[in-house]
């Protein structure tokens, strides 16, 4: 995702500035400090993306600046070490950082590691459902289970049923529903909801014998019956 904020901390002028051609190449857009004790100012007032924070800094060093930020951030952090064998330890210490480079890296390899943090912070997107008792329908999968089992319906069934249930109790006319499921006006075409709607009942009622989801309103059209 193009223009997320990633802040470098690393007192090292050369390191720094590799790491922001790389960064801005890929579309990032880059802040750079080069002490430990203008982080957490910093953080607060401009929300960054993710964090990459050097261990040895002037000022305060990486572990510190990392528990500090913890404390009222969750920004993203990725440590970058000099040792190797360091981070075990590091890891042993619970700092909250989301993972670990260990220098010499290779840019590429900050790069990758920075769009994954990345990738995993990011909230993943809700779904979209509507349920009903035991039904429920999902809207990004264009599945509906009852009872947790799978209901293999066609697409203009799932419209339907969408539709329906999304204002449960309200009375659809047929020819509305025709306009909601096939986009058009087809004069003639309500008796094909009438059999749409006849699929939807029985393929409801054989995994959900006891109970009438959907009923015909005399003369107006149907609804969906919540409990
Ligand atoms: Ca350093």
């Amino acid at each position: 995702m193009a223009d997320e904020h990633i802040l470098i901390v690393e007192d090292e002028e050369k390191i720094a500035s590799l790491l922001r051609d790389y960064l801005e190449k890929s579309g990032y857009r880059v802040s750079h400090l080069d002490r430990g004790d203008t982080v957490v100012s910093f953080v607060k007032r401009n929300e960054p993306d993710l964090m990459l924070l050097d261990i040895m800094l002037p000022g305060m060093d990486g572990m510190e600046v990392c528990r500090e930020t913890r404390k009222f951030s969750s920004v993203p952090i990725i440590m970058i070490t000099a040792r190797v064998e360091e981070i075990d330890r590091l890891i042993g210490l619970e700092l909250g950082a989301d993972d670990y480079i260990c220098k010499p890296f290779s840019p590429r390899e900050v790069v990758a590691r920075v769009k994954a943090v990345l990738r995993r912070a990011r909230p993943a997107p809700e779904e979209r459902t509507l349920s009903a008792g035991p039904i429920v329908l999902n809207e990004d999968t264009r599945g509906v289970t009852v009872h947790g089992q799978e209901l293999s319906l066609t697409p203009s069934e799932f419209k339907l049923l969408k539709v329906l249930m999304s204002h449960p109790n309200r009375v659809f006319p047929r020819n509305d529903l025709v306009n909601m499921v096939q986009g058009y006006e087809f004069e003639g075409y309500d008796r094909t909801i009438d059999t749409h709607i006849k699929n939807l009942r029985k393929k409801i009622a054989a995994l959900l014998p006891e109970r009438e989801i959907i009923s015909s309103v005399y003369g107006e059209g149907y609804k969906f019956i919540a409990e």
